[in-house]
């Protein structure tokens, strides 16, 4: 701003001046700035923006890989061989730990690309007014001297100096640390001893609008803003390792532990025990560490999770933490608001009622063709001024904005909340033009709606007299709330005054359109007295929203979104539970819940905000344990419901967009806040964002959790399994003392696991969902990942036979070449042969193994067995590896390897399917038990 102002204290000066001067100064008006001359700031300041943190140097995030405690493992290793005169096996553990060093880098790399790409996608907006006109753009299209609105809700992007205020209340915490909000006014403050932070006319980036609306004029951007001259305590937002990552970690660290603790054992043993040379002993201990270390785990893990984020935003649901991929597969119940979640947010009122009639509305979404209908004819306005009011009156207390079709957009777009959008167009089709009514009674003044409150009311100065008063609140809200709080009514037949009998029709009626599912205002005015007017005091909630004339009410209706009832049919299947929990009338809510499944019994309690308040802990945990739905409940009470819940052991994922879901969304498992809908303060407290607001984007998101969960247990389960056939064979030599030569080399076991087992292993991470997996109660928080199960069966079921078809494949060579077993060659064509083989069959089953692990806990017959590409190619790779590895003569000296035969190939090739054999035995008879 200073670039416009040419004074060096542009801001402090700001504060003491009059809005008039404000504009002058800024150079900008009432009707905001124009375009070509945004254009020209924009490219005289440029962005709105601030600068990126300075990140950790590429080349230092590439190191890091290598200084792992299994990487220096595998260093040291690689130069004891070296030092031991084992060349060759020095070379080949070093070039592993590179590979394993660059594949770590690189998936880490891409992993953290796909969660940055996704932060782009969430852009911050804000609402300006440029050439006159509303507009809602890209925060960091904001130029100094743009004129900008805020509301409740709303992140503030850039510092401005208020120009006009209605009950402002900022959270400036980033900035100042103190949590409660403070209130803002417009008006000018000549205090010169305050700091800029102080003043009450200036509200700055990075803070929030805890309730109230305003409009500012902007004042500095990017780095100039006070937020910018303290970046740097946004920009230290590292990503938190998921609780699977950590428990990987420590796995990793485990493992390798164990692996140098049963190296060291093996070394003593091999030393001592067959009385190998030490390098020997040493080299042979080697063999048994790199086997166990589970090289590539973490990276795999962290790319599955990364990509199961990027298929997510493809269905609507932005996570924000990897780890909350995880939790949703865990999530047992959902708490979801209804509008705009569960029903489509596009109202059209049908109804209207007065106590002396009733009357229906014609016509479809926001299109103002239509009629105002009673007894089959059109009814005009004309002669009935009750009716003319409450058509009027909706209209003048709507903040909202219809936009017609235009060459941008195919469909109306709606500006501000629906609820008001659609009382626009009950005024159009009423024949009255908005722009005249908005100069037949200017506003002087909004008391917000609030969702505690569940009204609005604006103060008008209007053309006639109403009542004999020139000055008018109008009030709309909930039914109830409102018609309790009239002394009189106004219908076709005049004024009258409210009696306990009309009441009870008024929410007779209500009741009536609730139980059809229509949401419902009714709408009040206060004609104002003088001696309130000129006592600005007075103009409070207390007084305008206390003896009303009731006038009607505007009955509309909000159909459930497509997919909803499918969504909430799976939600069912897969045992996880759904309870509306919703700010509108219970029984419209109840109704809504009948319809689209969520309430399936007929004896469903609707729990109300206040019934809520007055039960106890104990109370709402037995009230949980049943069908409910909450009705009228304040966005604080959600708290109240996740906490309850959670301590009956549920997992809860809460959806919200408000201000005041905020501490519902924290305290959840999993907080969602509404992309379209939400504010900003929302989608800040929130888990995952839907950018569709729509409730079966939380149903595809909890899928795909589930099917991460369950894919990183099936390449954990075909990692581990090889460790089992790679290290039986070193025990043979040993607890042969010898007489057997070792039937697999180091070198081999460095060539499976980095070599044909890394691309299967990879493919296992992108699996699809399974068929089943919403039809399954979702998994407990507590059940491990890495559980005893798991480990018994890839450790010991797979492992003892994959053991059994190496050891047999190198036994076998030997007695096909001397008819028996009595002598074992250990060096020359027969020994490389029968290593090759004990090779052979390690890979050959791995092969048969993947396809066991993709099918996890069903037949194999359940899945399509060229359906994963990934796995596909991992396979074609593996093959030639293996071929490489055998007739290749470099590789031949290298991994100690020799040509094989017919009927090796045979044997080599019955391996999978012995493996996948075996197992659907074992599957039949887990499943047999199961149901
Ligand atoms: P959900 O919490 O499921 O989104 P909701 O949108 O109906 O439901 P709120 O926005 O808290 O919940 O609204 C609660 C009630 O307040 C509504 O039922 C309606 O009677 C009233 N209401 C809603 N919007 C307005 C508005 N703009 N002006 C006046 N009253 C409103």
């Amino acid at each position: 701003m200073s670039n416009h102002l040419n004074e060096e204290t542009a801001h402090l000066n700001l504060a003491a001046y009059s809005a008039d001067d404000v504009f002058k100064v800024a150079d900008s008006s009432i009707s905001g700035l124009s375009h070509d001359e945004v254009r020209k700031r924009q490219t005289k300041d440029g962005p709105n923006r601030l600068k990126e943190a300075e990140k950790e140097p590429i080349f230092l995030t590439f190191i890091k890989n290598f200084t792992s405690l299994m990487a220096v493992l595998l260093w040291v290793g690689g130069a004891v061989a070296i030092l031991s005169h084992s060349l060759e096996l020095g070379i080949a553990i070093w070039f592993v730990n590179i590979i394993n060093g660059i594949f770590s880098f690189v998936q880490e790399h891409r992993a953290s690309q796909a969660t940055e790409a996704l932060k782009k996608m969430l852009p911050a907006y804000a609402r300006v007014i440029r050439d006159g006109k509303e507009e809602k753009i890209l925060a960091e299209e904001l130029v100094a001297g743009d004129l900008v609105l805020i509301e409740e809700g709303d992140h503030i992007s850039a510092d401005g100096r208020l120009i006009f205020s209605t009950d402002l209340q900022v959270n400036q915490s980033a900035l100042t640390g103190e949590s409660n909000p403070v209130s803002k006014t417009s008006q000018p403050d000549l205090d010169t001893s305050k700091t800029d932070l102080e003043f009450d006319n200036m509200v700055f980036a990075g803070t929030t609008v805890s309730s109230g609306s305003a409009k500012m004029i902007v004042t500095e951007i990017g780095m100039a803003t006070q937020f910018g001259q303290i970046a740097h305590l946004t920009q230290n937002m590292a990503e938190d390792k998921s609780p699977l990552q950590k428990e990987l970690d420590r796995l990793t660290k485990q493992i390798s532990i164990i692996a140098v603790t049963v190296g060291a054992g093996f070394f003593m043993a091999a030393t001592f025990f067959v009385h190998e040379p030490i390098a020997k002993s040493f080299i042979f201990a080697l063999g048994m560490i790199v086997a166990f270390i589970p090289e590539g785990l973490l990276p795999t893990v962290t790319l599955s999770l990364a990509m199961a984020v990027q298929r997510m935003a493809f269905d609507h649901a932005l996570v924000k933490k990897l780890s909350s991929v995880e939790t949703l597969g865990a999530t047992s119940v959902i708490c979801s608001d209804k509008t705009g979640t569960l029903t489509q947010n596009e109202m059209t009122v049908n109804q209207l009622w007065q106590l002396s009639g009733k009357y229906e509305v014609t016509g479809l979404g926001y299109s103002s063709q239509g009629d105002i209908i009673k007894d089959g004819k059109r009814v005009s306005l004309v002669d009935n001024e009750a009716l003319e009011h409450l058509v009027r009156f909706a209209h003048l207390c709507s903040n909202a904005q219809v936009l017609a079709p235009d060459e941008e957009h195919t469909s109306y777009t709606i500006l501000g909340d629906p609820t008001e959008a659609c009382l626009n167009v009950l005024a159009e089709k009423a024949g009255i033009t908005l722009e005249n009514n908005h100069k037949w009674g200017p506003r002087l003044k909004e008391l917000p709606f609030d969702s505690i409150r569940k009204r609005m009311t604006t103060i008008h100065n209007i053309e006639d007299l109403v009542d004999g008063s020139q000055y008018i609140s109008i009030t709309k809200g909930a039914p109830k709330e409102i018609a309790e709080r009239c002394h009189s009514y106004k219908d076709q037949t005049g004024l009258h005054e409210m009696t306990d009998e009309k009441l009870s029709q008024i929410l007779q009626v209500n009741d009536d359109f609730a139980q059809n599912g229509l949401r419902v205002l009714a709408i009040a005015y206060r004609p104002l007295e003088k001696e309130n007017l000129q006592n600005q005091e007075k103009w409070n909630q207390d007084v305008l929203e206390n003896d009303m004339v009731f006038l009607g009410l505007v009955a509309m209706s909000d159909p459930p979104r497509e997919g909803v009832k499918e969504a909430i049919e799976k939600c069912h299947q897969a045992s996880i539970r759904i309870i509306m929990v919703t700010g509108d009338y219970g029984l419209t809510a109840l109704s809504i819940a009948k319809k689209i499944g969520i309430v399936t019994g007929d004896d469903a309690k609707v729990i109300s905000g206040l019934e809520l308040e007055a039960m106890s802990d104990a109370d709402l945990k037995e009230a949980l344990r049943h069908e409910i739905v909450f009705a009228r409940v304040a966005p604080e009470q959600k708290y109240r419901v996740v906490t309850a819940l959670q301590e009956l052991g549920e997992v809860v994922a809460v959806t919200g967009d408000g201000v005041n879901d905020a501490p519902a969304l924290k305290k959840a498992n999993i907080g969602v806040a509404m992309g379209i809908t939400g504010t900003d303060v929302a989608k800040e407290s929130a888990d995952m964002i839907l950018t569709d607001d729509h409730f079966a984007s939380i149903v595809h998101a909890v899928e795909e959790g589930r099917a991460v969960y369950h894919n990183i247990k099936k390449f954990l389960t075909y990692i581990f399994n090889s460790n089992t056939p790679e290290a039986v064979p070193s025990a043979f030599f040993l607890f042969s003392r010898g007489f057997i030569p070792l039937p697999l080399t180091v070198m081999q076991i460095l060539a499976i696991d980095l070599g044909t087992d890394m691309i299967p292993a990879l493919g296992l991470g992108v699996e699809p969902p399974e068929k089943g997996v919403m039809k399954r109660p979702p998994r407990k928080l507590t059940d491990r990942l890495l559980n005893r199960q798991l480990l018994l069966i890839a450790f010991v079921w797979y492992g003892l036979i994959e053991s059994v078809l190496a050891m047999g494949a190198f036994f076998l060579t030997y007695f096909m070449h001397n008819g028996n077993l009595a002598s074992f060659a250990a060096s020359g064509q027969l020994y490389q042969e029968a290593t090759s083989m004990t090779l052979g069959a390690i890979v050959f089953c791995q092969i048969g193994m993947v396809m066991n692990s993709r099918a996890a806990n069903q037949s194999i017959r359940n899945i399509k067995i060229l359906g994963n590409s990934v796995i596909n190619l991992g396979l074609i790779v593996e093959f030639f590896v293996f071929l490489a590895l055998i007739y290749l003569p470099f590789f031949q000296n290298l991994f100690h390897t020799a040509s094989l035969g017919i009927w090796h190939w045979l044997y080599l090739f019955s391996c999978p399917f012995i493996m996948i054999a075996l197992d659907e035995i074992r599957k039949y008879f887990v499943n047999k038990k199961k149901n």
